[in-house]
Parts: structure tokens; C-alpha cells; sequence
């Protein structure tokens, strides 16, 4: 009878013990980050006042797999392995033939995929005697993650929120503080850069790049601390590549091969984690999916940005990263999905997608929340903002299975749930929410800023 079940589980014991590394698989290696000042490849050392060194290699690594260590597995075991799902309901809402697949992250106590690499970076630092990580968070989830993380292994954690974000999610700042972290908005007058930003507009809103800014700052000026990113960077994809090994059993034991892989991409890690292990079995010839990233139409730095070298942040502090950009000083409009409001694309993404393995879509919000509310409605769980602009696309697709009567198999990533997020569907629903032109001139003078190599 599998055929009629709906929910694919796995035991602990199925938890992956290693994560997967697609780049020595690829056809050719990611161009290497740059040093800001001298703009030559990053070495180890540069980037070492900032990761612990166990990082630092796993970001230049060329294994194929990396060991999760016990001590990572241990805290994994809390809510992994996640569940894959089959959508019936919704699939029959759409009476479409298609079969639409979700892999849920929102069971993971921070309520998205973002505790995957928290809890190892976290761990790392733990390890190599780090008594303190810093660092950004935009809609909160990630802040949330790494606060959760630092107190599994006795560390503190201090959080630049964006100011907007600071102000809009009160549950999100109590969350981070339950969990043991200290919160400070956005531009703040803590660091240079904030104090900088803050000369220039006293009422700035902040911006993820700005907040990485004033974290990494933070990081520089203490011995035992260092600064933690939640998405972009090569090993925190890696990190994520349980969800795509653990969904690649499951869909499995559901005797389904995925046609078409749809994931919401910000900087690109909830993405790459489900799509890295399904783009190695492409590479090998097991199976042909059509993997596609969907950005908000908003914020699309792999549809309209450009792929060249530029910074992570806004000041420009961070080494130069060769990625889909709309420019290091863009500061996107305040779409409800707040995590998915960066300006650049992972590295990893962004070649993956220019050697052609994936394509790219941009939806915008209206869409998104629209298909979230049929999402809701018929399996019950509330999709945080990001993912519904997955679901949006997995439903654009299976609605062209309706037309075309194909039976396609859809796999995405339900990477975080709204429970904290209702001010969105709020805005949505009592018709306050718009959809918000993509401004063509302030891209243009954000492009301009970007270094000339
Ligand atoms: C942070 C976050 C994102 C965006 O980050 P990616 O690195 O692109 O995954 C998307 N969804 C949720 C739920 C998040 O917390």
C-alpha cells in the first residue's frame, strides 16, 4: 500500500551521517572568494579572526563528504530526521495529476531549516575554546537558530536584528532571548559602521547588509568571539545537505523520482541542501529533475542581478564573493519575506546556475500568499513567508500538469513554518498588502557601486 501513504518518515538511525560537498562533482570550481584589500584568492588566515578553522575548511574543502561530528548528531537528534510529506490534499484542491512532495524543516525548535548549520557552527566554535558568536538576522529566524545553538554547547550570542524587524517582531526578539541571546537593532551605535549608517539617515530601517556589517565588526574587536553567517557561504550549504539526503530516501520509500525540484532561494541554503544531493544524482545520469530557485519578484538577484564580484555586506568589510548581485548598497523594498531580502545569491548557486543545472524564477508576493492560503487550508500547516513563494511555484506548476494532463512528480522545501509570521497573513488577508514594483533606477545606482575587478 505505499503508494497511498502520505507521510514519509525516517528513524534516528537514518539520520545522514556526512554531509555532502557538490563541489568536486561539478564540471568546473566556483570562482574563489577575494580578499577586499588586495583583492587576490582569500587564504585561510584572513578569514581566520573571523570562523574557526574547522569552517574555514570545510569552506575550501574538496572531499566529496564531511563527517558530521556525535556531538552535532547528538543535537540533530532533537528533531531530525524531518519529515517528507505528499500534498494530496492540496493536489486534489488543484485536481491536478501532478504529485507534489514537501520536505518540512518547520519541525525543528526554531521553526525552520536554519538550526542545520547553526548547531554545527556553534559547535565548531565550542570546540576551538570560542566563547561568544555574533552576528546578523533579518526576519529572525536565523538569529533564533543560533541562539538555540549556542546554548546547546554553553556559548553566548549576540544578534544585530534589522531595525524594521526589531521593531515589526517582538515574538521573534522574545524567542532569541529565551533562548539566551543579547539583541541589539540595526543600525546601533555599538559599532562604526552602524554609527556611520545612522550619521547618514537617523531613521534608517537597516538591511541585512548593514546588520552583517556592524556583526562582523563585533567579531574583529574580540579574541574569543567570532561572527556565524546563516546562509551564502559554502559550508553552511554543505550543512544543509541533509535535507536533500534524507528526502532523496524518502521520496524512496514513496516510489517517486522528482521532475521538477522547486526551492525559494535568498541567499540559497534551504535551496541547495534539498538540491545538491538530487543535482549529484543528475550528474551521474540516475534522474533528470528540473531544479528551478524562485526569488521574490522584489529582491531577484539571479533573474535581474548580475553575476560578478562584489561584497556580502554594505560597508564592504567582507571578502569579495563572485555571485548573482543587485549590488552590495540595494536595499530591497520591505517584502514580508524578510529572509529572503539579500542582496546576493550564494556563490555555489549562483555557478550552479550559470553552468546551467538550475533555472531561476522571480513571483511576486501577492501570488505567494495566495497559493500559502490554499497551502493552509488543506494541509493545515502555515508556510512562513519564504517558502510560500515555493509553494506558489509548485503550484504554477502543477497547474500547467492540468492543462497538459503530465503526471509530474514536484518536490520542494517547506523550509520554515509562520507561526510568528502572522502579521504577513494579516496584511494579507484585511487587503493591506501590495505588490511592490522592482525599482530599475535605484538597481542601477546600487550596480554602480559595485567594485570593478
Ligand atoms: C533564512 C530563511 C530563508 C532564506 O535563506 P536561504 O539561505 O535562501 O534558505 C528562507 N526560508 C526560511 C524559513 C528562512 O528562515
Amino acid at each position: 500500500m505505499a503508494t497511498e501513504r502520505s507521510t514519509f518518515l525516517l528513524d534516528e538511525t537514518q539520520i545522514p551521517t556526512q554531509w555532502y560537498n557538490l563541489v568536486p562533482d561539478l564540471p568546473a570550481p566556483p570562482p574563489p572568494p577575494l580578499h577586499p584589500g588586495t583583492r587576490e584568492p582569500v587564504g585561510p588566515d584572513d578569514l581566520a579572526p573571523l570562523f574557526p578553522m574547522a569552517l574555514i575548511q570545510q569552506e575550501v574543502t574538496a572531499d566529496q563528504y564531511v563527517d558530521i561530528p556525535g556531538g552535532v548528531l547528538d543535537v540533530y537528534r532533537i528533531w531530525r530526521p524531518s519529515p517528507l510529506v505528499r500534498a494530496r490534499r492540496l493536489e486534489k484542491l488543484l485536481d491536478t495529476p501532478a504529485k507534489i512532495f514537501f520536505k518540512y524543516e518547520g519541525v525543528s525548535p526554531a521553526g525552520s531549516h536554519k538550526p542545520n548549520t547553526a548547531v554545527p557552527q556553534a559547535f565548531y566554535n565550542a570546540q576551538e575554546g570560542i566563547r561568544k558568536l555574533t552576528t546578523e538576522t533579518g526576519a529572525g529566524q536565523w538569529g533564533t537558530a543560533l541562539a538555540f545553538a549556542t546554548a546547546q554547547y554553553g556559548m553566548e550570542c549576540e544578534v544585530w536584528q534589522v531595525r524594521s524587524s526589531y521593531d515589526q517582531k517582538p515574538a521573534r526578539r522574545t524567542m532569541m532571548e529565551i533562548y539566551g541571546a543579547t539583541l541589539h537593532p540595526s543600525p546601533s551605535d555599538l559599532t562604526e559602521a552602524g554609527r556611520t549608517i545612522l550619521a547618514a539617515d537617523p531613521d534608517s530601517t537597516g538591511s541585512l547588509g548593514i546588520a552583517i556589517s556592524e556583526a562582523v565588526e563585533a567579531a574583529l574587536q574580540a579574541d574569543d568571539a567570532r561572527y556565524a553567517l546563516g546562509s551564502v557561504l559554502n559550508h553552511v550549504l554543505l550543512h544543509q545537505t541533509v535535507i536533500g539526503q534524507e528526502a532523496l530516501i524518502q521520496l524512496e520509500m514513496a516510489e517517486a523520482v522528482p521532475d521538477v525540484i522547486v526551492g525559494c532561494t535568498g541567499g540559497g541554503s534551504n535551496f541547495g541542501g534539498l538540491a545538491f544531493p538530487f543535482i549529484r544524482e543528475k550528474l551521474a545520469g540516475r534522474m533528470d529533475p528540473v531544479i528551478r530557485c524562485v526569488e521574490p519578484a522584489a529582491c531577484p538577484s539571479l533573474t535581474r542581478g548580475e553575476y560578478r564580484y562584489d561584497f556580502g555586506d554594505t560597508i564592504g568589510m567582507t571578502p569579495l564573493l563572485k555571485m548573482h548581485t543587485l549590488g552590495h548598497g540595494f536595499i530591497p523594498d520591505p517584502i514580508h519575506a524578510g529572509g529572503l531580502r539579500y542582496h546576493g545569491m550564494a556563490p555555489l548557486v549562483s555557478h550552479v546556475y550559470e553552468l546551467g543545472l538550475a533555472e531561476a524564477e522571480a513571483i511576486p508576493q501577492l501570488e505567494c500568499f495566495q497559493a500559502a492560503l490554499m497551502f493552509a487550508r488543506t494541509q493545515g500547516i502555515v508556510p512562513a513567508p519564504e517558502p510560500t513563494h515555493a509553494i506558489a511555484a509548485a503550484i504554477r506548476e502543477a497547474k500547467r500538469c492540468k492543462e497538459s494532463g503530465e503526471e509530474k512528480t514536484i518536490l520542494t522545501a517547506l523550509c520554515g513554518h509562520g507561526h510568528l509570521d502572522t502579521a504577513a497573513y494579516d496584511a494579507y488577508l484585511h487587503g493591506t498588502m501590495q505588490d511592490l514594483d522592482f525599482p530599475e533606477d535605484e538597481l542601477r545606482a546600487a550596480m554602480d557601486a559595485v567594485p570593478v575587478l
